[in-house]
């Protein structure tokens, strides 16, 4: 990791290369701050700034041996810990799960916690992210290994709150006892989350919320949004990347939630038997789990609707876009027809529920649906 490619933190940054360059760093360092604001990111740049052998102003060089192997978190003298889950299969120690480590650094550099687990996670697998007591042992086991290549051995603890109490203690002993030329990074969310013991071995620096204007341009670059999305996204982030990407996300599929309602309602009033099969194909091969929740949107959809209709609009919870849509739709729901609309989206779930050969069951609910729209108003 490069310093450059963390979204603002100058002000850390600074600090960080000022400390390495007037050689004064601390045995053990904890980076707090609320969110995916960059503490992993700055630790691991910070580490491979260490142990840059082409060392710049600013930041590691990024080709030298030394960063190529940081580049690759193949590092001899770097050391991750974080939060494991038990698969009944691994050994509960970060080792065991480093292949996944780095595969997830190659898709990003800011993930949340449960993003980790989520990616971790196995159908066997047991609890919501740790770092179990074996992990100590793990780590006592690398304080005594000769350093490699470089002068410092670097471990980052990544959400070193979720340390189990029995692990917590044994660090504490550790840092109690610092060992020449190693270098521990904690990262946590917040610092009373740490037994205070700990807390006061470690110098604090905290992260603060990434500033607005460079999440801002750091997602014009990066993303294909446009900017009236990446303004909403960023002012509602608090300046944790993770929240402003999640929040596109999470609009990005609402909007096609609601296109497929919209594709749906329109095939089946007027009755168009290939646009009717087209969305029951496409919508056929979805995951059942999806095709499940986009049900459910429909028959709230057709809820909200109808509050419009029965001139109850304040009951009705709905996005700019679906209040657009159903300006013109909502006439068509009414008293006449939501109960059995909302019966055949029942019928059709508990079909999927089963099993059942989903593009068919969306098309014979299209069809059925097709019925409704002729039904008299009361
Ligand atoms: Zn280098």
């Amino acid at each position: 990791m490069l310093f450059r490619d963390i979204i603002g933190q100058g002000a850390v940054k600074n600090h960080l290369i000022q400390m390495v360059k007037q050689n004064r760093i601390s045995h053990a360092l904890l980076f707090h701050g609320k969110g995916c604001v960059g503490k992993l990111p700055l630790a691991l740049a910070l580490a491979q700034y260490v142990h840059c052998e082409n060392r710049g102003d600013e930041d590691a060089c990024g080709v030298c041996p030394s960063c190529r192997k940081h580049l690759n978190m193949a590092h001899p003298d770097m050391h991750y810990v974080y939060p494991v889950i038990n698969d009944k299969k691994r050994k509960t120690v970060s080792d065991s799960f480093i292949e996944e480590w780095r595969e997830i650094h190659k898709e990003r550099i800011y993930f949340t916690h449960s993003q980790w687990v989520d990616f971790i996670k196995t159908k066997d697998s047991v609890g919501q992210g740790m770092i179990y007591t074996d992990e100590s042992q793990e780590i006592i086991r690398k304080l005594s290994l000769k350093t490699y290549e470089s002068e410092y051995k670097v471990i980052v603890i990544y959400e070193a709150s979720r340390m189990n109490i029995t692990a917590a203690n044994k660090l504490l002993k550790i840092l109690e006892e610092p060992t020449d030329k190693t270098l521990f990074i904690l990262t946590v969310d917040e610092p009373e989350s740490l037994l205070p013991t700990i807390f006061s071995r470690c110098q604090a620096i905290s992260v603060g919320p990434v500033d607005k204007n460079e999440l801002f341009a750091s997602m014009v670059k990066n993303t294909a949004y446009t900017p009236a999305q990446i303004t909403s996204a960023v002012n509602i982030s608090q300046g944790c990347v993770c929240r402003a990407y999640e929040f596109l996300e999470s609009s990005e599929e609402e909007s096609e939630k609601l296109n497929s309602f919209i594709k749906i309602m329109r095939n089946s009033y007027s009755g168009n038997v290939r646009g009717m099969i087209e969305w029951a194909e496409e919508t056929g091969r979805l995951h059942v789990d999806e095709q499940k929740q986009l049900l459910i949107y429909f028959s709230a959809q057709l809820r909200n609707n109808l509050m419009k209709t029965l001139s109850a609009a304040s009951l009705a919870v709905m996005t700019p876009e679906e209040n657009d849509f159903s300006a013109k739709f909502h006439p068509f729901i009414h008293k006449g027809n939501i109960g059995f609309f909302r019966e055949e989206i029942e019928k059709a779930l508990l079909y999927l529920e089963r099993n059942g050969n989903a593009p068919l069951i969306l098309l014979d609910m299209a069809f059925t649906f097709h019925r409704f729209f002729k039904l008299p108003k009361n």
